[in-house]
């Protein structure tokens, strides 16, 4: 009796535990054949999953990501993997905005890794792309449209990475999170913000982040590929520049009119140049790059913070570079351009948008007044339409940064893995703020021409990078989350 009650109890745990892993694969859609097999197949399981995500449009504004917040968390909930479609203020978007979160439990002994991206893409003009952008097509090797590269593909790649965690035998020492915010492409206030500010218990006080903002450069050779990881970034300080005037008709000659007023304004600040600043994030960048640099270059680049005073010929050569430029220099763009609306009317009020992008550790409210002394006119304002504090960027000695060295290693021998700053901003800094070591890093490997599909046209992916990845982005979880048996 006692006997026979044992095994039928172990055959039922045997069977609750077949239950339990067995059909909720079953259920879920790459099962039933709507998408191939994430493990047998996962480069093409990755392709058809994007080629979804990029036909649900999230363009923002408005955003709309829930539907596509929804979509990832289905995946991951008929995996078996514990998922939650996060609610975010959502305004006039209809269907909505909405964070995906999802985690897979590790042994608790350390703490989690978040793979953030998020939902949002910039809008997309059809005439620009040789194939309509939100028809997420697979075609050649590739998927093609928005949100390809920035950032679905990234969503999809970490979806796919965290599938192949929840499958594995046995667990990591730390949670794995997948967290995929709305609103980062108009600054994140409302998605990775909101999240950070009011939800912050959904992080479960994570040690670590990978987010945008960095990947593996394919260069021509002597150059090895570079895996650049962002370890900081520049900080937006977007300005408004409103000239006032004497408004009327325009067919005597204005003296005094809003419009020419901007114009001279805006003529200040387009000629306005800051002095460079190396700070020491890009300094030991360009210092760890400098023995692939062509030679007469080598001995500048690995002391920049010098040699960029010293050396007159150099600093030219070095600031023609507009990407290296950004990097040691408060950058500053005119956008977006409001005045009259008639030939024959002079308005009252004329304005533009300054898109400024700072050093790390500037302030924007400095910046403004620097703009204000160039512009030099009493009847010119300017106001912030959005600023953060960069803070400080992420320590490179983590276990994070060596467990990508080592899987660089292993994926590309010979490669150099790089801290790098970079010019744009992501949702890095939230988390920074929350001194979760967060880095901009994604392995793909993309020549730089490719990348040029970002907020452009034809944006792409390759399928292959899907695939190597997920399997490098699997590699670098269990080399963090300590795995004594790989
Ligand atoms: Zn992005």
């Amino acid at each position: 009796m006692t006997r026979h009650r044992g095994r039928s109890r172990s055959l039922l745990v045997v069977l609750l535990a077949v239950l339990a892993a067995g059909p909720a694969r079953a259920v879920w859609p790459f099962a039933s054949g709507e998408f191939p097999d994430p493990v047998a197949d996962p480069g093409n399981a990755a392709a058809q999953v994007l080629a979804r995500a990029i036909r649900i449009r999230t363009v923002n504004p408005p955003g709309d990501e829930k539907p596509l917040a929804e979509f990832l968390v289905d995946l991951l909930r008929a995996e078996g993997i514990e998922a939650e479609v996060v609610e975010t203020p959502s305004g006039d978007s209809e269907p909505g905005r909405a964070a995906a979160f999802g985690r897979v439990k590790g042994n608790g002994r350390k703490r989690p890794v978040i793979l953030h991206s998020h939902l949002d893409v910039v809008p997309a003009n059809p005439s620009e792309w040789v194939v309509p952008p939100f028809d997420g097509l697979v075609a050649g090797g590739y998927v093609v449209g928005r949100g390809a590269l920035d950032a679905k593909g990234i969503a999809i790649v970490q979806l796919m990475a965290l599938i192949q965690i929840a499958r594995r035998e046995t667990p990591l020492d730390r949670d794995v999170i997948l967290l995929a915010t709305p609103d980062e492409e108009t600054g994140g206030q409302l998605g990775a913000g909101y999240v950070t500010r009011e939800r912050r218990s959904i992080l479960h006080d994570a040690e670590f982040l990978l987010t945008e903002g960095g990947g593996i450069l394919e260069s021509d050779p002597p150059l090895p590929p570079v895996w650049g990881v962002a370890v900081t970034e520049k900080t937006p300080c977007w300005l408004r520049v409103v000239a006032r005037g004497t408004p009327g008709h325009s067919s005597s000659e204005p003296r005094d009119a809003a419009v020419p007023r901007l114009v001279a304004a805006l003529e200040k600040i387009r000629t306005y140049e800051s002095p460079p600043r190396v700070v020491p994030d890009v300094a030991r960048m360009f210092a760890t790059l400098a023995p692939y640099a062509r030679e007469d270059d080598r001995k500048q680049l690995s002391d920049l913070t010098f040699w960029l005073d010293f050396d007159a010929s150099f600093r030219g050569r070095f600031l023609a570079d507009r990407g290296q430029n950004a990097l040691v220099r408060n950058t500053v763009t005119i956008t977006v351009l409001e005045g009259g609306t008639q030939t024959n009317v002079m308005p009252a009020e004329a304005s533009a948008h300054l898109d400024a992008r700072l050093l790390p550790g500037e302030s924007c409210q400095a910046f403004r007044q620097e703009m204000l002394d160039a512009v030099d006119d009493p009847r010119v304002e300017i106001e912030t339409l959005l600023s953060f504090d960069s803070g400080a960027g992420s320590p490179v000695d983590t276990e994070l940064f060596r467990a990508i060295e080592r899987v660089a290693k292993r994926f590309d021998p010979g490669s150099v893995v790089v801290p790098r700053a970079i010019s744009g901003f992501t949702d890095a800094h939230y988390f920074r703020d929350l001194g979760i070591v967060s880095y901009g890093f994604v392995p793909r490997w993309l020549p730089a021409r490719e990348s040029l599909g970002i907020h452009g046209p034809n944006e792409r992916i390759s399928v292959r990078n899907l695939e190597r990845g997920t399997q490098a982005l699997v590699a670098i979880l269990e080399e963090l989350g300590g795995v004594a048996s790989h």
